[in-house]
C-alpha cells in the first residue's frame, strides 16, 4: 500500500505540471500567433511603401526575438517536465520488486507432453470463458488439432451460448438443456430446472394484469416439482395477488432484485460443469489466484534467504514456508512426517505402520537402514516388518 501512495504521489506531481504547462502554453503560443499575425498584416499593407520599411524591419526582428525566447523557455520547461515523468519510473521501480524470475521454475514445463498440458489448460480456461476465436487460434497454434476436436469444443459453445441468453433474461434455451439433461440432473438434485421456470414465472407475474392468465397457466410446470419445492411454490402463488398493484411494494418485492438472476448463472455453470465432468472452478484461474496469493510471502523469504545466504536445502516440490491463502483453495488434507518434519510428496507418500502410526516413506527407509527384517515405531513398541507398512491417500 506504502508502495502505490509513494508512485501516486509522483504521478500526482507530474500531472500538475502537465496541468500548469498546457494552461500557460497555450497563452503563450496564442499571443505569438497573434503578434506575427498582426505583422503578417502590416507588411501586407506597407508593401509598396518605402517609407515604412524601416520600422517594419524593426518589428520583424522584435518578433523574431520573442519566438526565439519562446522556444528557448519552453525547452526548458520540456527538460523540466522530461525529469518529473523519468522519476516516476525510478519511484516504480524502487518500491516494487520487479524479478520475480528467480522464484518460477522453467523447468516445471520442460517437456513437450507438459506443454501440451499447459496449452489444454489455457484452451479450456479460453473455451469456458466463451473466447472461442483466441482458443482456435492456440489449438492451430499449438498442434491440439487432434486433443481438443469439434466434439469436445460442442458443450463449451453450448454452454457459452446458454449463459450469454440467460444475461439477456431469456431462460428458453437453459430450460431446453435441462429437459435434455433432466435424468443426469435428478441424479445430482438439482434445482435448476425448478429455479428457471420460476424466473419465467415471475417475469409473467412482473408484467401485471395482462399475463394474468399467462401466468396461471404457466404456473402447471411447477407440477412436477411439487414434492421438493411446495414452499417455493406456495411463495410465488401468492405472489400472484399483488399483480395488479405491482410487486414493487409487495412483500414479493426480494423477486425482482438482480440476485435472481445472479445466481441462476452460477447454478447454471456448476450443474453445466458438473455433468461435463469438470470443476465448477477453472483450474488455470484458481492456479493464478493461489499463485498470486502467495507471490508476496515467496518474495518475502526469497529476500531472507538472499540476505542471510541460507542456500534453499528444499526440494523441488516443497515450500521453503508454510502459506496461508485461505480455505477456499485447500482442496485436500496434507500429511507432514512427525519425524522427518516434510510435507508429504508423491514420491515420499504417507505410511501406516501396523501399529496405526502414519510416518512418510523417506522415515521408513532410514529406519531401515541396514535392511533388517523388523523395525521398531518410532512412537509405540510394536516390532513389524517395514514390507507391512501400506501407503496412504489423503
Ligand atoms: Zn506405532
Amino acid at each position: 500500500m506504502d508502495s502505490l501512495v509513494a508512485v501516486e504521489k509522483e504521478v500526482d506531481k507530474a500531472l500538475d505540471l502537465f496541468e500548469n504547462f498546457y494552461d500557460v502554453i497555450d497563452q503563450d503560443i496564442n499571443k505569438v500567433i497573434d503578434h506575427v499575425v498582426s505583422i503578417m498584416n502590416d507588411l501586407a499593407k506597407i508593401e509598396n511603401d518605402q517609407t515604412f520599411k524601416l520600422s517594419a524591419d524593426d518589428s520583424v526582428s522584435m518578433c523574431k526575438e520573442q519566438v526565439r525566447d519562446f522556444i528557448k523557455r519552453y525547452s526548458e520547461k520540456h527538460k523540466d517536465l522530461h525529469a518529473n515523468i523519468s522519476k516516476i519510473g525510478k519511484v516504480i521501480d524502487k518500491n516494487f520488486v520487479p524479478d520475480y524470475g528467480n522464484l518460477s521454475q522453467i523447468n516445471l514445463i520442460d517437456t513437450p507432453e507438459k506443454k501440451n498440458n499447459l496449452n489444454m489448460a489455457i484452451c479450456e480456461h479460453l473455451l469456458r470463458n466463451g473466447h472461442l476465436e483466441a482458443c482456435e487460434t492456440l489449438i492451430k497454434e499449438s498442434n491440439l488439432n487432434e486433443k481438443i476436436d469439434e466434439e469436445r469444443k460442442k458443450p463449451f459453445v453450448r454452454m457459452n451460448y446458454i449463459l450469454k441468453k440467460l444475461r439477456d433474461k431469456d431462460v428458453d434455451p437453459a430450460l431446453e438443456w435441462c429437459q435434455a439433461n433432466s435424468k443426469e440432473l435428478k441424479e445430482i438434485n438439482s434445482n435448476l430446472e425448478f429455479n428457471l421456470h420460476r424466473l419465467n414465472f415471475i417475469k409473467l407475474v412482473q408484467q401485471g394484469t395482462k399475463a394474468q392468465l399467462e401466468a396461471l397457466k404457466y404456473a402447471r410446470n411447477f407440477a412436477a416439482f411439487a414434492n421438493d419445492c411446495s414452499k417455493e411454490i406456495q411463495k410465488l402463488m401468492g405472489s400472484l395477488i399483488y399483480m395488479t398493484t405491482g410487486l414493487e411494494n409487495s412483500p414479493y418485492s426480494s423477486y425482482l432484485g438482480p440476485e435472481l438472476w445472479q445466481e441462476i448463472e452460477e447454478e447454471f455453470t456448476k450443474n453445466a460443469c458438473k455433468l461435463l465432468g469438470l470443476p465448477v472452478e477453472c483450474p488455470l484461474y484458481i492456479c493464478v489466484n493461489a499463485g498470486s496469493k502467495a507471490l508476496p510471502a515467496l518474495v518475502n523469504i526469497l529476500q531472507v534467504m538472499q540476505q542471510t545466504q541460507v542456500g534453499t536445502t528444499l526440494s523441488k516440490d516443497e515450500l521453503p514456508i508454510e502459506i496461508d491463502i485461505g480455505q477456499k483453495y485447500r482442496f485436500h488434507s496434507v500429511f507432514s512426517c512427525p519425524i522427518l518434519r516434510q510435507q508429504s510428496t508423491d514420491t515420499n507418500p504417507p505410511m501406516k505402520l501396523i501399529c496405526g502410526h502414519v510416518i512418510s516413506k523417506d522415515a521408513l527407509s532410514k529406519l531401515n537402514l541396514s535392511g533388517k527384517t523388523r523395525i521398531k515405531c518410532p512412537y509405540c513398541p510394536v516390532e513389524q516388518s517395514p514390507n507391512d507398512a501400506r501407503q496412504m491417500f489423503f
